[in-house]
Parts: structure tokens; C-alpha cells; sequence
């Protein structure tokens, strides 16, 4: 590509990494080189990035000082990935594909396209100049480019809004029509994909590393809330909701094959609101088709999964909506009711509200109609 300054902005390019090579050919050389006095200053730029990070601040771009700043980037990946703290990884990704993003949106298109071939492999096209495309159908001359859709796949499913669902974009030929701030937003969530899944061998660190290490694990205490998990005890069910309870009541019965959809729902719920993987291995252990590997198997993958926009690992639990479809909400069914129901969109949602109603004691639920505004009506 690539000015030394772009290589600062885009530390995933190939460019960047070579550049990083040169001075460090692996972690445990990088490590070495940060304990030279003249390179402190490239620990003290990275805990000040993932401080960033940490804060929801905009990541700043190094002073150019010297080619070897492109190697602030590794340095605060491994300060993160030595702390192992899950929340900040996904503080990191964010605040690093955020960065990334805004300075695309200055770039041209031929060093976009470029940056995504060099970097990710990744097929994009121009769909022409304004000339051009003008003799196009209506429907498709707002595209500027076209992306091959298995590259558009790999990232696209991470994100929610329906324009992102292959069924609802322009498909010809195995090329996918895209615009300009979208191919931005799809190298953007590339890069966050790389820093949120990638895992470092972390080297033996440097004091002075160590010590940036432990100051950002102690302002992690100012900034993360350490989510505690539910107590699961003896009145594990009495926040359940309806559906939950139903689906929870007919696994251990062992006289129902609970469905794909609700065995997916149960154990991302039970997994989601604290309950070990051998617990609930055990909640599906009845049911009369029980293959105890494959149980297993899923159980471990529902609790395995990254989630790109979510700082908790595992999969969500199932919202109501999609319950309702497959006829496992028993409150849209008509077969019980629940006032709670009618204020949450995800059985998340309930559980939560009535867990903290039941420890402190409410059992007046007149409050939802004075507080919420009503998500569902059944
Ligand atoms: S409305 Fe939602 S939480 Fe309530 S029973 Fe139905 S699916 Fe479950």
C-alpha cells in the first residue's frame, strides 16, 4: 500500500506486519525488545491504548515518532490477552475496529480494495464510475463495489441488521453488491473478529510490561463490572419463566424429546444465568433419546461460542419471538399467562426482573405497568 502512516492506521495489513517482523519475528522477540529502556515508551503507548479500550475512549494514532510504533499494537494485545479478562478483550476489539473504521472512511476505493486483498484475501470490484453505472437497473447503480459472497459471509452474519442477510442483498454470479461504507464496516468487523478470537502465546513478560499489566487489571475494577453469576440453589426454577419452566419440567420428566430449537433455548438460558456445562448436561440427561456424547457436545459448543457483541461468552438465549414461532412460549399459546411477559423480549429478560423481585421480597407486580412501556401483547 502503504505510508508508514497507513501502516499505524491499519495494524492488521500485511504491510504493518512485515514492518512488525522486521523488528520482532515473534512475541517472545518482542518481548525481549520492550525490555530495552528505548522502547518503554512503546509500553507506555500501549497501555495508554487499551486504557483507551477500556474507558469507551477513541483510540489515538502514535505520535510517528520512529517505524517501530507499529509495534504498539501487539504490545497492547498482549497486555489483554495476559490478563485473560473476556469483557476487555471485547472493549479491545471493539475500540480497535472502531478506530479502523473511521479512518477508512477517508481512504480511496482502490486502496480500500487493495487492503482487503492484501489483507484478507478478499475479492472486491468496482462496479464502475458514475457514467457507468448509470446504465445500470435502478436498483443496483447505488452500488459502488462488489465483494465475492464467501467473503462477504465472513463476516456479514456478525452483525444483526437485516440488510446484512444474504437473502436480502443483490447476489449475482457469486459477487455480492455492496457500498463503500459497508465494505468499511465489513473490514472493520474483520479486524474485530482477529482481536477478539485470536489467541497469543504469551512469552515470559518484561517488568516493566508486568507492571503495565497489573495497572490495568487494577482500574479493570473501576471500569468492568464483574457480573456474578445467578446463585443456582435449591429454587433454581422459582424466576423461570414460562416457557423456560415447561421446556426445563418436560427434559427432566424424560418422557418428552425436547425439539432442536428448545434444547438450543434451554441450555443457552441455564448456561447464560450461571449454571455449569455438568449441570446441565444432567437437565438433559433424561430425555428418553438421550445420546449422553452428543448432549455433551452441544452443550459445550452452545457454551464455547464468541459472541461479537457481547462482552459474556456462549451463545444468547433464544428471544421470545423465535419461541413463539416454533410454539414453545406457552403465554402466546393461550395456555398460561404471566404479566411479566407482556414488558421483556427475551426470557433473559424475565429471569432477571423476577430474580430481583424474589430477593427482595416483591410479589406485587402492579409496578411493570407504572415503570415499562409494553413490549409484547398477548
Ligand atoms: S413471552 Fe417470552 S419469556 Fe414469556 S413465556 Fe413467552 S417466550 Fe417465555
Amino acid at each position: 500500500m502503504s505510508s508508514f502512516v497507513q501502516q499505524l492506521k491499519y495494524p492488521f495489513s500485511q504491510e504493518a506486519r512485515h514492518t512488525s517482523q522486521k523488528y520482532a519475528r515473534d512475541l517472545g522477540a518482542l518481548a525481549d525488545l520492550l525490555d530495552l529502556p528505548e522502547n518503554f515508551y512503546l509500553i507506555e503507548a500501549a497501555e495508554k491504548r487499551v486504557f483507551s479500550a477500556l474507558t469507551f475512549e477513541e483510540i489515538e494514532l502514535p505520535n510517528i515518532r520512529d517505524e517501530k510504533e507499529v509495534l504498539i499494537y501487539p504490545t497492547a494485545r498482549l497486555i489483554v490477552e495476559e490478563i485473560a479478562n473476556p469483557q476487555l478483550r471485547a472493549r479491545q476489539a471493539e475500540a480497535e475496529s472502531k478506530s479502523v473504521n473511521k479512518q477508512l472512511a477517508n481512504e480511496d476505493d482502490q486502496f480500500t480494495m487493495d487492503l482487503c486483498k492484501s489483507s484478507f484475501s478478499w475479492d472486491v470490484e468496482s462496479m464502475g464510475g458514475l457514467t457507468e453505472r448509470a446504465k445500470l437497473p435502478i436498483q443496483i447503480k447505488t452500488y459502488d463495489m462488489k465483494i465475492r459472497f464467501e467473503n462477504f459471509l465472513e463476516v456479514a452474519p456478525d452483525f444483526h441488521a437485516e440488510e446484512w442477510k444474504l437473502v436480502n442483498r443483490f447476489v449475482d454470479n457469486g459477487w455480492t453488491l455492496i457500498r463503500r461504507r459497508e465494505l468499511n464496516r465489513l473490514i472493520s468487523g474483520r479486524f474485530k473478529q482477529i482481536v477478539l478470537l485470536g489467541r497469543l502465546d504469551i512469552p515470559r513478560l518484561p517488568q516493566r510490561l508486568t507492571e503495565a499489566v497489573q495497572r490495568i487489571e487494577t482500574e479493570i475494577k473501576g471500569h468492568i463490572r464483574q457480573s456474578e453469576p445467578f446463585k443456582i440453589d435449591g429454587q433454581i426454577n422459582s424466576a423461570f419463566p414460562p416457557c423456560i419452566q415447561k421446556m426445563y419440567d418436560n427434559s427432566v420428566s424424560g418422557q418428552v424429546n425436547l425439539s432442536h430449537v428448545a434444547r438450543f433455548a434451554l441450555a443457552a438460558f441455564l448456561l447464560r444465568i450461571g449454571m455449569s456445562e455438568d449441570d446441565v448436561n444432567k437437565v438433559f440427561g433424561h430425555s428418553p433419546d438421550k445420546n449422553n456424547r452428543l448432549i455433551e457436545y452441544q452443550v459445550e459448543h452452545i457454551a464455547s461460542k464468541r459472541s461479537m457483541t457481547s462482552e459474556v461468552q456462549g451463545y444468547f438465549p433464544t428471544g421470545c419471538k423465535k419461541l413463539q414461532t416454533n410454539n414453545l412460549c406457552p403465554v402466546y399459546a393461550g395456555t398460561t399467562y404471566d404479566p411479566l411477559c407482556q414488558y421483556i423480549l427475551n426470557p433473559l429478560g424475565f429471569y432477571s426482573t423476577r430474580a430481583w423481585e424474589i430477593s427482595k421480597n416483591i410479589t406485587n407486580h402492579s409496578w411493570y405497568a407504572q415503570k415499562k412501556d409494553k413490549k409484547q401483547f398477548f
